[in-house]
C-alpha cells in the first residue's frame, strides 16, 4: 500500500483537557535544560491519597468552561522531577483510568525507579515517553547526565519487551542541535514510533545558560521540519512545536482557547508553561480543593494584544523574537504549546 504524508498544525481543541501533574520535583539528574524551579514549585513528593484527591478536581466529569459540554478527551501526563521516584506513580496511573482518564502518559528520565516497568500495568498507560537527547552517548551524556544514555538504551528495550509502548522527547538546544538529523534512523533502530520535537526554554536551570542554548529562527527552520519528515518516512510519528506563525496563520494563545493544566506538588496550577518560573498561576489547591487565584496572574496576560504574538515569549525571550530595520516583527511567535504533526498514513 501507498504511503502519504502529512503536515498539519494540531488546532487548540476547546473540548480536549491536558492535566500535566508533576507529583514530585525530586530527581536523580541534574539535566541542563531542566525546568524545574523549587524555589517556585516546591521540593517534595506527593503521596497517593493527595493524588487521588488532585486528579479527581481535574478528572473528564468536572467542567471548567460552561459552554463545553461534554470533553472529547481528557489527557493525563505524570510527571516530575522524576515520576517513577514517587513509589505513588502506579496507583496514580490506576486512579486516573479508574477516573476516566481518556489517555495516561509517563514522561520519565528512563531510569525506572520503584521497579515501575513490573509495578505498572502496559494496558494501563499509553507511553512510556522517555527524554533522549541525543543519538550518542557523549551528546546525550553533556546534557542528562554520566551513564544516562546508557540507562535510557536498556529500559527501552525493556519497556518494549514487557509490552509498553514507548515515545521519546528530544529538547533541542545549541548542544545537541547536530545530533537532531540522525535521530529518525536512531529511534527507528530502537523501535521507538512517536517522536516529540521540543524547542529548549529558558526555565529553571536553563535560565543560568542565557541565550547560549538557543536555537535561532533559521537554524530551527531548516532542520527540524526536514528531520520530522525524515522521520515520518520511517513510519514514525513526529510532532514540534511550531514556534513562528506564517504570515496568514491566526494566532491563538491556549491560555484563553484550550485547557491545560500544569499541576506542581506544592499546589500552584499554571495554564502556561512560560509562566512556571513566577507566582503568576490562574489556580492554586489548597487543603485539596482549587481556588482561583485573583489579579495579577497569567490570565490578564493572556488577553494582551501584542503583534510580536505570544505576549510571554515577548516578556521573556525579546531576544528570539525576529524584527525589521524598521521595528516591525517579521514573524510572529505561537503559542508554545502550539504543534506541527506529521504521520504516516496508510492509504
Ligand atoms: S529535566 Fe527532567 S530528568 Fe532532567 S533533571 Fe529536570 S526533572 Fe530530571
Ligand atoms: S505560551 Fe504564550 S500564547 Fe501560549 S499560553 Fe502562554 S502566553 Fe498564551
Amino acid at each position: 500500500m501507498e504511503k502519504k504524508k502529512i503536515y498539519k498544525t494540531v488546532e487548540f481543541r476547546p473540548d480536549t483537557r491536558n492535566v500535566f501533574f508533576h507529583i514530585t520535583t525530586f530527581c536523580n539528574l541534574k539535566c541542563k535544560h531542566c525546568y524545574i524551579n523549587p524555589k517556585e514549585h516546591g521540593d517534595i513528593s506527593l503521596d497517593i491519597d493527595t493524588i487521588k484527591k488532585w486528579l479527581s478536581l481535574f478528572s473528564p466529569d468536572k467542567k471548567f468552561k460552561e459552554n463545553i459540554d461534554p470533553l472529547k478527551s481528557c489527557n493525563c501526563i505524570f510527571l516530575g522531577g522524576e515520576p517513577t521516584l514517587n513509589p505513588a506513580l502506579p496507583d496514580a496511573v490506576k486512579e486516573a483510568k479508574n477516573l476516566g482518564y481518556t489517555s495516561i502518559t509517563i514522561d520519565t528520565n528512563g531510569y525506572m525507579f520503584n521497579d515501575a516497568l513490573n509495578k505498572i500495568n502496559p494496558a494501563d498507560i499509553n507511553y512510556f515517553s522517555i527524554s533522549i537527547d541525543g543519538h550518542l552517548p557523549e551528546i546525550n551524556d553533556a546534557i542528562r547526565g554520566k551513564g544516562s544514555f546508557n540507562k535510557i538504551i536498556e529500559s527501552v528495550k525493556l519497556a518494549h519487551e514487557k509490552g509498553f509502548a514507548v515515545s521519546s522527547i528530544f529538547t533541542v538546544s545549541q548542544k545537541n542541535l547536530h545530533s537532531l538529523r540522525f535521530m529518525p534512523d536512531f529511534l527507528n533502530s530502537l523501535g521507538i514510533k512517536r517522536f516529540f520535537i521540543q524547542v529548549i526554554g529558558l526555565r529553571g536551570s536553563a535560565r543560568s545558560f542565557g541565550d547560549n542554548l538557543q536555537v535561532n529562527i533559521k537554524d530551527w527552520l531548516e532542520i527540524v521540519p526536514d528531520v520530522a519528515q525524515n522521520a515520518s518516512k520511517k513510519n514514525i510519528y513526529v510532532t514540534y512545536p511550531k514556534v513562528y506563525l506564517d504570515k496568514n496563520d491566526k494566532f491563538q494563545c491556549a491560555g484563553i482557547v484550550a485547557e491545560n493544566f500544569f499541576i506542581f506538588p506544592n499546589g500552584r496550577v499554571y495554564t502556561c508553561p512560560l509562566c512556571e518560573d513566577y507566582s503568576l498561576h490562574s489556580y492554586e489547591i489548597r487543603e485539596d480543593k482549587l481556588i482561583e487565584m485573583p489579579k495579577i496572574c497569567e490570565r490578564e496576560l493572556f488577553t494582551l494584544d501584542v503583534p510580536e504574538g505570544c505576549v510571554m515569549n515577548k516578556l521573556l525571550h525579546p531576544q528570539n523574537i525576529p524584527y525589521d530595520n524598521e521595528g516591525r516583527v517579521t514573524s510572529r511567535i505561537a503559542c508554545c504549546m502550539l504543534k506541527e504533526e506529521i504521520a504516516p498514513i496508510i492509504s
